[in-house]
């Protein structure tokens, strides 16, 4: 069974080579641990999943307009500080506690022996919601049927 993984740009529905940029949906909680003698601020992720993918920023910004308003998103690109404004309803969200960010991510995959290896290129954080606008374990259902059906379309 060939398995390697073929994916098509949401958008242009171009095969995507290197790198791919995704949307991804996270449950991640910041903490802080120590470092040479130092604390610093870490980001544990506790799920992620991804949403949609793209073969290009381009694309990626064609399509930011569309997210933003199902995620009825009234801000974007939040700061990475311990409290940010949720992005649908402004309420602060304390960022210690488990929270639901999306992010973008642009990867470069690599085959490697026990599979695939993403190197990070680039990365932003595209929403932070509180626990009221989302809960951090729930998947939003839409947007999560919406990439199932693309994931069936293209592997056909
Ligand atoms: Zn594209
Ligand atoms: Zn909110």
């Amino acid at each position: 069974m060939d398995d390697t993984p073929i994916f098509k740009c949401w958008v242009c529905h171009e095969v995507i080579a290197n790198p791919t940029w995704d949307l991804s949906r996270n449950v991640q909680k910041f903490g802080t641990d120590i470092w040479e003698g130092k604390a610093r601020e870490t980001i544990n992720t506790l799920l992620s999943q991804q949403m949609f993918v793209y073969d290009s920023q381009e694309c990626w910004h064609l399509h930011e307009p569309a997210v933003a308003s199902e995620l009825k998103l009234k801000t974007t690109y939040p700061p990475s500080s311990p409290f940010t404004p949720c992005c649908r309803c402004g309420t602060a969200v304390d960022r210690s506690l488990p929270h639901v960010s999306y992010a973008i991510t642009a990867m470069n995959l690599q085959e490697a022996p026990d599979g695939w290896l993403g190197e990070v290129i680039d990365s932003k954080e595209f929403a932070v919601l509180c626990r009221d606008c989302e809960e951090p374990d729930e998947p939003a259902a839409e947007a999560v049927a919406e990439y199932e059906n693309q994931t069936e379309r293209t592997s056909a």
